[in-house]
């Protein structure tokens, strides 16, 4: 039997593929019916709960005050009742371990009664607190396996929710999940730290500006997640894409993204109603899905929010996550998350927009019309300039992964050199207060497009910029270097504790220089930002961040260039940065130093997969194919000669070549493995950067050159052109 038979039953497949499901109706049930009817809303509380018991919650969730534990059994009543109502029979704590992935445990109602009788049972204290065990999960060293105690406590500033499934429904609760010692073993507890010490330091500067009646700041979160779609068909054909989320083979397809016709195209059919049913899921969940679209490379797309208070913004992203993964499957597609699941096209990433506000004071990131004379705009932008120049390279190790090294520094994404772009009016409104001060701000222009029936449009004052990490847009900052499979948990706690950090400085300053008096603030305020202008505007880069030029510029200005997983992760783990976790009480130094264990451990573990994958994939797909080949070719030159042809030996030869090539690296990649010199687990990491990498992209590169040479009968592998473009 030929090698292709399973890539060719995956194209009959995809081309004779059918809808499984009645298709969906919006007249029926409109969006905004369904919109959060799965949620334990605010609105189903207030219909549901006594009011005091109504009032104490709804404090905790707006203000931030603790949490009364005797309101617990009144709203586990409530909620089991609201829960059975919609089908429920189980509910589930819902935790963040550090894998960024997911977890939950579910337990039934059930309670039975002396006489056996069963009951619907959930009490407070159910509620309120579980008991995971928590041996399995990642802690870097924080407990012993035989310490196997964990906790997940009730975060209710995440509403509660409803998941479905064809065979019954969970009630789902957002909790945070800690140690037996009370360490955070998760994303969510440094998240929720780190937004308490956010609150405390901005209200310092908004009592300096004069406010009094102050609400609970909030950093807000509105991330855009970029995903690829292929069928589940070539999907289980790729031990590569099945195993490490990319493909670890594949030439470059005759047709790539050149034509540049793949961004924002009609979205095919079966995408579209994919999105169409992944959107209606989210609604229910309460998850404000707004824009969807085709993306750069061909077969990838985006999905983005209306941006949310972070902690309900980081749980929602990880429900579009999974609901992508599961809605993907019943279209008979794979949703692939990972940064760069092909080479040579684009990879994906998560544009992580930040802002921070409150309900009294609104966005503090809008400048308005005249940012010059915005003294409070200015005031928390130019904390935000001071922090990311401060910490650049702690952001940078915010998104360090084996996956994302992929794709950072590609001229794709983002480089790992951390600046921000602050665009045309802001930059020089800052460039003017650092000369001595700021008298105007470029204003906003009309567009005129030359065609009488089309309307003017308003023009910002300043354009786009692609190649940023750190781009303000308008009213908030875009954090463009995220990865698109991680948790945004991560970068958030970083982004929370350095511009806490920033803001007490800026709070310590102003309150020092005023003390008490406005009349002192716009001089006082006009000296700090010089002075931080001074210090910190040299992570402020307007122009092309992926020129050659830059990173010369860059390092001129003494900006870190972290290349590397291995380079970046050390960054996290300085006296420094851990002085600032603590000070803050974000995280421990023992916590710091677990998570960076365990950061490391996941990228010697994702090498390791990987290069077990290049070994096997080489030796038992690829090999065997060539060889075969070979033969092949061997018969027909000899019979050829037999019967006294001229039989040019050359693809023979070239072929026999590239095999010997492919034997001789596989059998280096194998000795690269076997190295188990390392003193510590950075060394490790190092050895798999610099050592394992380099020879596994030498085993891709003869298989790919073999991919192009070898009969096409014979190549089982579904093939860059087939997964991208066969949809
Ligand atoms: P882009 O043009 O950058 O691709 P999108 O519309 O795809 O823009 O996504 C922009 C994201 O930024 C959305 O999730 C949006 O809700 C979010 N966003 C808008 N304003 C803010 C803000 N003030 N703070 C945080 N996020 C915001
Ligand atoms: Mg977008």
């Amino acid at each position: 039997m030929s090698g292709s038979t399973s890539r060719l039953q995956a194209i009959s497949a995809v081309t004779s593929y059918k809808p499984i499901s009645e298709p969906l109706n919006f007249n029926e049930t409109s969006t905004q019916a369904l919109f959060g009817s799965n949620v334990f809303s605010v609105a189903a509380m207030k219909a549901r709960l006594p009011k005091e018991v109504f009032k104490s919650l709804k404090k905790t969730i707006d203000l931030g005050e603790k949490l009364d534990p005797n309101v617990a059994d009144i709203v586990a009543a409530a909620m089991r009742d609201w829960a059975i109502e919609k089908g429920a029979t189980h509910y589930a704590h819902v935790f963040y371990p550090l894998t960024g992935s997911t977890a939950e445990k579910h337990d039934s109602f059930l309670a039975t009664d002396s006489e056996g009788a069963a009951l619907a049972e959930f009490s407070g204290k159910a509620l309120i607190q579980g008991e995971p065990d928590a041996s399995s999960f990642p802690n870097g060293g924080i407990r012993a396996t035989f310490e196997a105690r964990g906790y997940t406590a009730w975060d209710v500033t995440s509403p509660a929710y409803i998941l479905e499934n064809p065979n019954g429904t969970t009630l789902c609760i957002p909790t945070a999940f800690v140690s037996w010692t009370g360490e955070a073993l998760d994303k969510k507890t440094p998240l929720l730290r780190s937004m308490q010490a956010l609150n405390v330091q901005a209200q310092r500067i908004l009592r300096v500006f004069g406010h009094s009646n102050i609400s609970r700041v909030v950093p807000y979160a509105g991330p855009e997640q970029e995903y690829f779609l292929i069928d589940r068909n070539f999907f289980f054909a790729r031990p590569d894409l099945l195993h490490s989320g990319r493909s670890l083979f594949g030439a470059k397809p005759p047709r790539g993204q050149e034509f540049e016709d793949q961004y924002f195209g009609a979205i095919p059919e079966r995408v579209l109603a994919f999105m169409l049913e992944c959107e209606r899921e989210l609604y229910k969940l309460g998850v404000p899905v707004k824009t969807r679209h085709n993306e750069v490379a061909p077969a990838q797309y985006e999905i983005a929010p209306i941006y949310e208070s972070a902690n309900v913004a980081t749980d929602h992203q990880q429900l579009v996550m999974s609901t992508m993964k599961r809605i993907a499957q019943k279209y008979g597609m794979a949703c692939l998350l990972h940064e760069k699941p092909f080479a040579g096209v684009n990879g994906s990433g998560k544009h992580l927009n930040y802002s921070i506000g409150n309900s009294t004071q609104g966005n503090f990131l809008d400048p308005g019309d005249t940012p010059h004379e915005n003294t409070q705009f200015l005031v928390f932008c130019a904390a935000i300039i001071r922090a990311v120049h401060k910490h650049g390279a702690l952001l940078r190790a915010s998104v360090a992964t084996a996956a994302n090294d992929h794709r950072l520094g590609a001229n794709e994404a983002p480089p790992a050199i951390i600046s921000i772009f602050l665009g045309e009016q802001l930059a020089d409104v800052f460039e003017q207060i650092r000369k001595g001060g700021a008298k105007s701000s470029k204003k906003k222009g009309t567009l005129t497009i030359g065609v009488d029936t089309l309307p003017p449009l308003p023009k910002d004052a300043g354009d786009r910029n692609r190649t940023s990490p750190f781009a303000f847009t308008g009213n908030r900052f875009e954090f463009r270097a995220v990865g698109s499979g991680q948790s945004i948990a991560g970068p958030l706690v970083i982004l929370n504790t350095i511009v806490t950090e920033s803001l007490d400085y800026v709070a310590t300053e102003l309150e020092s220089a005023t003390k008490g008096d406005p009349k002192k603030l716009n001089g006082a305020v006009q000296k700090l930002i010089q002075e931080i202008m001074e210090k910190h505007g040299a992570v402020i880069f307007n122009g092309d961040g992926y020129s050659e030029a830059w990173h010369k510029e860059a390092a001129k200005r003494g900006l870190p260039n972290l290349k590397t997983t291995v380079d970046a992760i050390p960054a996290m783990g300085t006296k420094e940065v851990t002085d600032l976790f603590s000070k803050y009480k974000v995280l421990s130094k023992r916590e710091v130093e677990s998570r960076n264990d365990i950061y490391i451990e996941q990228y010697c573990k994702t090498l390791n997969v990987e290069s077990n994958l290049v070994v096997k994939m080489a030796k038992t797909i690829i090999l065997p194919a060539a060889v075969r080949y070979q033969d092949q070719l061997a018969a027909a030159y000899v019979k050829m000669k037999d019967l006294g042809y001229e039989f040019s030996t050359e693809t023979l030869d070239n072929l026999t070549n590239l095999v010997k090539d492919l034997e001789d690296r596989v059998a280096a990649l194998e000795e690269k493995k076997a190295h188990h010199g390392a003193k510590s687990l950075l060394d490790e990491a190092k050895h798999y950067c610099y050592e394992v990498l380099p020879a596994m992209q030498a085993v891709r590169e003869s298989a790919d050159k073999l991919e192009g040479v070898v009969a096409d009968d014979l190549w089982s592998l579904p093939t860059y052109q087939e997964m991208l473009f066969i949809k």
